[in-house]
C-alpha cells in the first residue's frame, strides 16, 4: 500500500511555535510514514530550528522525520555540526537540496548543486538515508527536460533513496514525469507532493511562479469561489483528494502533503481517504 507522509515548516514566533504543537499532536495520531521538516533560507542560523522541530517529531511524536537541510547556505562544517545533532536526537533522514537563491544571504560555496552535497553526506554520513526534490514540470532554471533529468540522474546516483515532487495540479505530469524516470534509469520512489490549494493568497502566490500548469478544472474552481472563501476551501480539498485518489489507484510512490502547518486540512483529507493508506509509526 501507499505510505502518506507530511510536511511542516518552522514557526517564526511562539504562537506558531504553540500552533505546530497541536498541529503535530494532530498529525501523530495519522500515522505518517513519516514528517519533514523545511528550512528556511531566510532565517540566519537556519537549521537550528529545523533540528527541534526534528527532534521533536522524531522524539516527541514517535514519527520518523527527515530533516530538509539548504546547500548553498551551508558549509561542510555547518553539514558536519547539524548532522552530528541530528544523530544525537535519533534522526537520521535528510531532504537534500539546492535551496533558493537568495541576493541576501550569503552563500557558504562548498556546495553548489544539490547532487553536491547529497555526495558529501553519502560518502561520509552512510548511515543517513538522502532524499531528493524533483520537478515533473521541471525546474524553473533547467533548459528543458533533456537536462533536467540528466542532472536529477547524477543526484540520485550521488546516492538519494528516493525522490519528492514539487506541487502540481495535473497528475498527468506526474505520470509523464514517472514514466521519463523510468526511460532514464532513475529508478528510486517518486514521492508525490501534494498542496490542497485553499485560499486565494495560496492561489495567487502559486500561480506568480508560473512553474506549475493550473487545469482548466482548477481555474473553474478559483473563477467561482474567489469570493467564497469557505466554498473555495472546501473545493480546494475535494481536489487534492480527487488527485490523490487517482494517483493512489495509479500506483504512486506515496503522497507528501504540504500542510503549511494546517491540521485542519491535513485531517480533512485523511478522513475522506486515510484507508488508502498503510500507517507505519506507533
Ligand atoms: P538542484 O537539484 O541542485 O537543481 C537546481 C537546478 O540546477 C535545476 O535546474 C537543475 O537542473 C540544475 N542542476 C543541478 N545539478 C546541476 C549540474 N551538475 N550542472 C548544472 N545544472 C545543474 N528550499 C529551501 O530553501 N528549504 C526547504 O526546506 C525546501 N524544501 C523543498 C522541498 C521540496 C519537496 C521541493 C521540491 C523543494 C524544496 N525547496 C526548499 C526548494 C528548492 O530548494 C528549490 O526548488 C531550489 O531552487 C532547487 O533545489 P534542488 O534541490 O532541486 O536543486
Amino acid at each position: 500500500m501507499t505510505n502518506l507522509s507530511y510536511e511542516v515548516f518552522p514557526p517564526n514566533s511562539t504562537v506558531g511555535n504553540e500552533h505546530l504543537c497541536q498541529t503535530l499532536a494532530t498529525l501523530k495520531k495519522l500515522q505518517p510514514a513519516f514528517i519533514s521538516v523545511t528550512c528556511s533560507s531566510k532565517t540566519a542560523n537556519l537549521a537550528q530550528e529545523t533540528v527541534r522541530i526534528a527532534d521533536k517529531v522524531q522524539n516527541d511524536c514517535h514519527v520518523p522525520a527527515i530533516a530538509h537541510l539548504p546547500a548553498l547556505y551551508l558549509s561542510k562544517d555547518d553539514v558536519d555540526s547539524i548532522l552530528a545533532k541530528l544523530k544525537v536526537h535519533n534522526v537520521n533522514r535528510v531532504l537534500v537540496l539546492r535551496g533558493d537563491e537568495r541576493p541576501n544571504l550569503e552563500k557558504k560555496n562548498d556546495f553548489r548543486h544539490a547532487s553536491d552535497l547529497v555526495d558529501y553526506i553519502h560518502i561520509n554520513y552512510p548511515e543517513f538515508k538522502i532524499t531528493g526534490a524533483c520537478y515533473p514540470e521541471i525546474h524553473p532554471e533547467s533548459k528543458n527536460m533533456v537536462d533536467e533529468i540528466a542532472h536529477l540522474k547524477l543526484k540520485v546516483d550521488a546516492g538519494c533513496d528516493q525522490l519528492i515532487t514539487q506541487l502540481f495540479l495535473d497528475n498527468r505530469n506526474y505520470y509523464r514525469f514517472r514514466e521519463i524516470c523510468t526511460i532514464a534509469g532513475i529508478n528510486v520512489p517518486i514521492i508525490a507532493g501534494i498542496m490542497p490549494i485553499i485560499n486565494v493568497r495560496q492561489a495567487t502566490r502559486i500561480l506568480k511562479t508560473g512553474s506549475v500548469t493550473v487545469p482548466a478544472k482548477f481555474q473553474s474552481i478559483l473563477s467561482k469561489y474567489k469570493d467564497k472563501p469557505v466554498a473555495l476551501k472546501q473545493a480546494g480539498i475535494i481536489y487534492a483528494i480527487d488527485q490523490i485518489v487517482d494517483l493512489v489507484t495509479n500506483d504512486v510512490a506515496g503522497i507528501h502533503l504540504y500542510t503549511m502547518n494546517q491540521a485542519e486540512t491535513t485531517c480533512q483529507i485523511h478522513r475522506n481517504i486515510g484507508a488508502l493508506f498503510e500507517t507505519k509509526s506507533a
